[in-house]
């Protein structure tokens, strides 16, 4: 920035971030206060589902805006009242707590599950995660990651969070013991490196889980709403989990974030859950949009059309330049490079001119997609180029 006295300098470190501020976002584009553009493959970091400033999320808010903000999380409101019904009906849950972040939901999920372990299972806790998973940034929440120099970075974490492999039954299956109340996974590790669990694997939890009693948590912070493929990521694999949580998507860019459980599961008594912002009607009007565009006829049909149309774009990149492949599901994907050059690759992309592009590295070998999920195939080629000609430049 070129002003004396930097705008930013008030805000907190907690990381480093590039010396652009954003002003204005439509579709897949973001423009920045000097006027350049750049075409968005974070989108918020697979949060605004629909891209930037869609239609039915500006008229959600405007509408709700002028009506009600907030009567109080200890009353009912009709905004809340109906995106849980749209989300009972197309899941498998019948019960729905609303929050602010998917940290948030994940806390209410541990909540539950420990609760539900007390009042069913002996007192029984321990809910069993994976490594390299990804599930926030409470203390509860890190101790439940398997974010390698997690365990170390707050210490002490919560205790009761032993840690799988993923997609190997037998290391669940080990850690199984009284206290075991529950197992927690993403179906698909987003921060981890865009890692599926495989439908095998899915199914022979779901299996191991209903043998010992156990519950299946999964969270769809980052797979849910849209981003698979499928309106949630557990579809894939057929199953029915017991607890679900949503945070992300669901919101298409606004705070907002989901419990969701079986029937049986949702054991809260009075007092034992809540929170200020809980369902209040600003978001889950918004929400309401949100899900509501994504089960319209054809919408999610469109985003597998357009996960495959990306999948066969990196494919033919992969073997053109001599890379891994690629991995993922529906519009969450990731390239993979077999070398550390993708912290460059996410540097070169953004500051190119004219016309930037906004890529992420998960990890420092991959490079994860992550674009809006009515993004173009003309976008998607646009980006492709984009890339290569980053690519020719290193
Ligand atoms: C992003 C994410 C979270 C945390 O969500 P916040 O809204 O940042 O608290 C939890 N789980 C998964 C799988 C995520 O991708």
């Amino acid at each position: 920035m070129q002003s004396t006295q930097n705008p930013t300098q008030s805000l907190m470190y907690i990381t480093n971030r590039p010396d652009i501020v954003f002003t204005r976002g439509s579709g897949s584009w973001l423009f920045d206060s000097e006027g350049k553009r750049y075409l968005d493959f974070i989108q918020g970091w697979a949060v605004n589902c629909l891209g930037h400033c869609h239609p039915a999320m500006i008229e959600a808010l405007d509408r709700q805006a002028r009506t009600l903000l907030n009567p109080s999380p200890a009353f009912y409101n009709e905004q809340m009242a109906s995106l849980a019904a749209l989300l009972t009906e197309y899941s498998v849950f019948d019960k729905v707590f609303f929050a602010n972040s998917g940290a948030e939901a994940n806390e209410g999920a541990i909540k539950l599950a420990r609760k539900w372990g007390k009042k069913f299972k002996n007192g029984a806790y321990e809910i069993i995660t994976f490594d390299h998973g990804f599930h926030g940034r409470t203390i509860a929440t890190m101790s439940a990651s398997g974010k390698p120099g997690w365990d170390t970075l707050y210490a002490p974490q919560v205790p009761g969070f032993p840690k799988a492999e993923l997609n190997d039954i037998a290391s669940v299956e080990k850690l199984i013991g009284e206290k075991t109340v529950a197992v927690m996974l993403e179906p698909i590790q987003g921060e981890g490196g865009v890692i599926p669990a495989t439908r095998e694997f899915m199914r022979e939890l779901r299996e191991l889980t209903k043998r010992h009693g156990l519950l299946l948590i999964v969270d769809e912070v980052q797979s849910g709403c849209g981003r698979a493929g499928t309106l949630f990521a557990y579809e894939l694999a057929g199953i029915e989990p017991d607890i679900m949580t949503l945070g992300k998507g669901i919101g298409g860019g606004v705070p907002l974030a989901a419990l969701l459980s079986k029937a049986d599961v949702a054991v809260f008594e009075a007092g034992d859950q809540g929170g200020t912002y809980n369902g209040n009607p600003l978001m889950t009007a918004v929400g309401h949009a949100v899900i509501t565009t994504l089960v319209a006829p054809g919408f999610l049909e469109g985003v597998r059309a357009r996960g495959e149309y990306l999948r066969a774009k990196l494919l033919d990149l992969s073997a053109e330049r001599g890379f891994e492949g690629e991995r993922g599901e529906g519009l969450l994907r990731a390239l993979l490079l077999g070398k550390d050059i993708g912290p460059q690759i996410v540097e070169k992309a953004r500051d190119m001119q004219p016309v930037g592009l906004l890529l992420n590295a998960a990890r420092p070998n991959l490079l994860r997609f992550m674009p809006a999920l009515n993004v173009t195939t003309e976008e998607i080629d646009q980006m492709m180029a984009m890339l290569r000609t980053v690519l020719d430049s290193l």
